[in-house]
């Protein structure tokens, strides 16, 4: 195996089985600093899965996953996260009861629990960066709404915002314009390319016009496998991906 020091993420011969399935399969991916890397395919692929293994949700059978240099395969979930690694689930965690700007706050790095961090002295420092976030996802006017009360699209962003406030260097999002409006889309579509600037991002999502717009790199899994990898345009024309999945 190479060393691949520069890479953000490196993935190799990463396999998973499942009572003999192997929903993930010899699998090797690379995602290079300040790269929005999306992955595409059809349901069942296995693209939910190579986000749980990445972020130590299930253990993998074989291979390694190398997340600036360290191992992940071996890391405990919350070790992971500690490293650098955010990831957004399908369905929002946000804590509805709470305002925005509480939401961000509880989410900064310096406390572990709800109660500790809301009994954290509230620094400038802090109030800074949280402002800073709420514009990036466009909630500096809802700051002080309950979570409770925004829109799908709104609670989306949010929860990218309780991830970046965490300054992840990797930042991994699960079909995160599902349910959005068109409107919503291309918002978030801006908002990935803002937030891939120092960092690597990783996004599953299955709306083309969504990929077209924001992914440096596309890569298609089919069955475990890659199917094909390259730019959008390549494998926008590749007949296999044409055939197992945009020809659908
Ligand atoms: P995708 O996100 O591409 O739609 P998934 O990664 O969710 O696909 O699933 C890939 C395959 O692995 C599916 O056949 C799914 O049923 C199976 N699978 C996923 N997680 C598990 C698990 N924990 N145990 C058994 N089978 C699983
Ligand atoms: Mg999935």
């Amino acid at each position: 195996m190479s060393a691949n020091t520069d890479f953000t993420l490196a993935i190799e011969e990463l396999t998973v089985s499942f009572d003999g399935f192997k929903a993930v399969n010899d699998l090797n991916l690379y995602v290079d600093k300040n790269e929005l890397h999306v992955v595409i395919g059809p349901n069942g692929a296995g693209k939910t899965t190579v986000l749980d293994l990445i972020c130590g949700k299930t253990k993998a059978t074989s291979g390694s996953i190398k997340f600036l240099n360290k191992e992940l395969t071996t890391m405990p979930e919350h070790k992971i996260v500690r490293a650098g690694v955010g990831r957004k689930f399908q369905t929002p965690s946000i804590y509805e009861n709470l305002s925005v700007f509480e939401n961000l706050e509880v989410s900064y790095p310096y406390g572990r629990s709800v109660l500790g961090s809301l009994l954290f002295k509230r620094t400038e420092k802090v109030e800074r960066k949280i402002i800073k976030i709420a514009q990036d996802i466009m909630l500096e006017d809802s700051l002080d709404m309950p979570a409770g009360l925004l829109s799908h699209g709104q609670k989306q962003w949010l929860e990218i915002g309780m991830l970046l406030i965490q300054d992840p260097q990797l930042l991994m999002l699960d079909e995160p314009v599902a349910g959005m409006s068109v409107k919503e889309r291309e918002q978030t579509a801006e908002l990935l390319n803002k937030i891939s600037k120092g960092r690597s991002v990783l996004v599953i999502e299955h709306d083309m016009d969504f990929v077209e717009r924001i992914a440096d790199k596309v890569t298609v899994l089919h069955q475990g496998k890659i199917l094909a990898a390259g730019d959008m345009k390549k494998v926008q024309n590749d007949p296999k991906v044409i055939e197992v999945y945009l020809g659908h």
